[in-house]
């Protein structure tokens, strides 16, 4: 029965005893928590997290790592909160428990099947510092080695997960020793039949075989013993998860892989390692084609050793892994070794990530070496500082998308339409805005509508280029559209003056201008003047042939209905609202701006027909309109909410609000309003005159 005690000697082999004393005072405070809790076994539940500290104790993981395996649970199951987690033992320690709460609520089984590999990357993304992985890894490895006690069903399910999910993360990280184990368990529960059929198939050859084993394994001793070279020579025995695989896979029978015999030699330094291979080849002929050098070239995960395989007497095949004691730990236990041989000194919270960040540069080193650089940065780059982000559908699927990418990316990765049309985002079921950028894990849901556009807004969050292209296609439709719209009722309008129309002008007379003016359509023609390019007056003038000092009749002003989208827009410094006289300037490229007739800023150019036009407000015109508002008034309690509530009161909106204080007495606001048109800003105005203490109010204009 494992005890704290017996953990905490443990841990003084290679931790202070400040750091002992912590990781005691987090044992104790799961007890508490969990208390009355019990595992399925029967037991307290406190074993489990004590387990799981055990493992971690075994790879000499930081006291950090060790305090987040003591609580792991107790966010996810005691209601505790993270926060009190955070002033009991630090943000750190809070965080990671955290972290590992959020994996272990990620059913990755009920969502789509064949996905294994992006929630693999997922749980990685997740994490934001990878001792939250090697805990998790410690905690399903000890509900793995207790298995058995759970139902077939639930037992079935986890250990599913545990090959499709967790298996591939600890052979990513170089976690061998792990990863062995979570595959034989994995295999056990999925295939209890095979596995035990495989198992005493191994056993019954493995007592075949102890005679020639031991013969192999002492010629090999002998012959380094010749050769004066120090090394541990030991027979390796296959694990039964991959004795199957090979089975399945390359459609061997169990003898014939069985039939290879297997050892590893250990020795203190590298080029032992390739005097050792030397004297093997002296002893017994390699086999063609079989040598593999992964010290020159490591694996992607940073495995190192020498492979080859010899002809051994009577012909039997031995296969001979010949490498270092550090890489040795290195292939059991890959990034977790880090921590092993890297425990003693700084202690900074920082301080692991750092150590992570070495562990992939040792690697990228090696493989920079090698010259094979681009396949590490793949797959293990990736992972541990993902790039990327990974949520769902609502549907399960799940979507790869780049680093701070919204809900707009989302929507154009999952389809053209659904983007064009988005108008809001649920993120994990709750209303979010559009350009919050996503976390990996959260599943996303958007909200469309039928006819909705994209907005020019988004071009300023989002981060894929797929989303960019279409909004800037999509509006560039939309302009072209509103353009010639806008452009044919100017050129009308112009045209009624000299009492003509656009209908009325004879084709070969606008063929021969659109030559002239290098277009192909007519529509090219009213594009260019709805978007100011052109100027109506000077097209009019010149389709009808008529010399300059003919003059228009007076024309009634062109109606603004507010629908025009976006080749009109209202100037900033006049904010003009329907029933305000205005006047609209052509800016080229900009389409028409609406001004106030008395804006000073058009006051030169109003007469001018070539750059303004006149406008009145079509009857039925929509949309909202904002003013600018400043209201002086005597300084009170609760002032800002009885503004904010007499324009509400006047169905108005308040956009905007900012306070000066004048003087000890007399506060000074500016509103920005949002109001259909001066009816309703006067009403809004009277309201707001109605409190007391108001002296003035003025519309802020230009
Ligand atoms: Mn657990």
């Amino acid at each position: 029965m494992p005890s704290i005690d017996a953990l905490a000697d443990r841990l003084s082999t290679y931790l202070g005893p400040e750091q002992v004393n912590l990781v005691r005072r987090a044992y104790f405070y799961a007890e508490q928590a969990h208390d009355g809790q019990r595992r399925r076994s029967g037991e307290a539940y406190v074993t489990h997290p004590l387990a799981v500290a055990s493992i971690l104790a075994d790879m000499h993981m930081d006291h950090q790592s060790l305090m987040a395996a003591m609580l792991h649970d107790v966010i996810e199951d005691t209601g505790i909160a993270k926060e009190a987690l955070s002033s009991q033992f630090g943000e750190t320690v809070a965080e990671l428990v955290d972290g590992v709460s959020k994996l272990t609520q990620m059913n990755f089984e009920t969502k789509a099947e064949a996905q294994a590999e992006n929630f693999q990357k997922m749980a990685m993304a997740m994490a934001r510092d990878i001792r939250v992985i090697l805990v998790k890894l410690a905690d399903r490895l000890h509900n793995m080695r207790t298995l058995e006690v759970l139902s077939g069903e639930k037992r079935r399910r986890i250990a599913k997960e545990t090959l499709e999910i967790y298996a591939p993360i600890a052979n990513r990280l170089g976690m061998h020793s792990v990863r062995i184990e979570f595959e034989d368990l994995g295999f056990k529960a999925m295939y209890p039949m095979r596995s035990a059929r495989i198992y005493q198939a191994v056993k019954r050859a493995r007592g075949n075989r102890k005679e020639i084993v031991n013969k192999i394994e002492e010629s090999l001793s002998h012959c380094l013993a010749v050769d004066g070279i120090e090394g541990e020579v030991s027979g390796r025995q296959k694990h039964i998860y991959g004795i199957y695989k090979k089975m399945r896979g390359k459609r061997r029978a169990f003898n014939e892989i069985m039939d290879v015999y297997a050892f590893r030699i250990i020795v203190d330094k590298v080029d032992t390692c390739y005097r050792v291979l030397g004297a093997v080849h002296n002893l017994y002929k390699p086999l063609p084609g079989r040598f593999k050098d992964y010290i020159a070239i490591p694996k992607a995960n940073g495995y190192q050793s020498l492979h080859t395989t010899l002809f051994g007497m009577h012909g039997v095949p031995i296969e001979i892994q010949i490498r270092t004691r550090e890489m040795e730990e290195m292939a059991n236990n890959g990034i977790a070794a880090h921590w092993l041989y890297k425990s003693s000194d700084e202690e900074k919270p920082k301080g692991t990530h750092a150590r992570a960040r070495q562990w992939v540069k040792g690697v990228l080193e090696l493989q920079q070496r090698a010259g094979n650089s681009l396949e590490f940065i793949e797959s293990v780059k990736i992972d541990l500082f993902p790039d990327e982000v990974y949520v769902f559908t609502p549907k399960g699927r799940i979507m790869e998308l780049p680093k701070g990418s919204t809900a707009v990316d989302f929507a154009y990765a999952v389809h053209t339409d659904v983007g064009n049309s988005c108008i809001a985002c649920r993120i994990n079921r709750r209303l979010a805005p559009l350009s919050e950028p996503l976390q990996s894990g959260s599943t996303v849901e958007i909200v469309s509508a039928p006819g909705a556009r994209p907005n020019p807004a988004w071009l300023n969050f989002v981060v894929t280029g797929k989303a960019r292209t279409h909004i800037r296609h999509a509006l560039k439709l939309q302009r072209r559209s509103e353009s010639i719209n806008l452009g044919e009722r100017l050129l009308n309008k112009v045209l009624n003056g000299f009492d003509s129309a656009l209908d009325k002008i004879p084709p070969e007379r606008i063929q021969a201008m659109l030559a002239e003016y290098r277009l192909e359509v007519i529509e090219d023609l009213l594009e260019d003047i709805g978007l100011g390019n052109r100027m109506a007056y000077v097209v009019a003038r010149r389709l009808l042939s008529t010399e300059g000092e003919q003059l228009p009749n007076p024309e009634g002003p062109l109606a603004i209905r507010g629908t025009e989208g976006l080749v009109l827009s209202y100037a900033k410094c006049c904010t003009p609202i329907p029933g305000d006289p205005i006047v609209g300037h052509l800016s080229a490229g900009k389409g028409m701006v609406v001004h106030l007739e008395s804006c000073r800023n058009i006051s030169e150019i109003r007469h001018n027909p070539e750059k303004c036009i006149q406008l009145s407000w079509a009857k039925d015109v929509t949309g909202e309109f904002n003013v600018e508002l400043r209201v002086e008034l005597e300084h009170q309690r609760g002032l800002i909410a009885l503004l904010a509530s007499s324009v509400n009161a006047a169905d108005g909106n308040i956009e905007k609000i900012s306070m000066d204080e004048r003087d000890g007495r007399i506060s000074v606001v500016q509103l920005v309003v949002s109001v259909h048109d001066r009816v309703h800003l006067a009403r809004v105005i009277k309201k707001l005159r109605a409190l007391t203490g108001v002296i003035r109010i003025t519309r802020m204009r230009a």
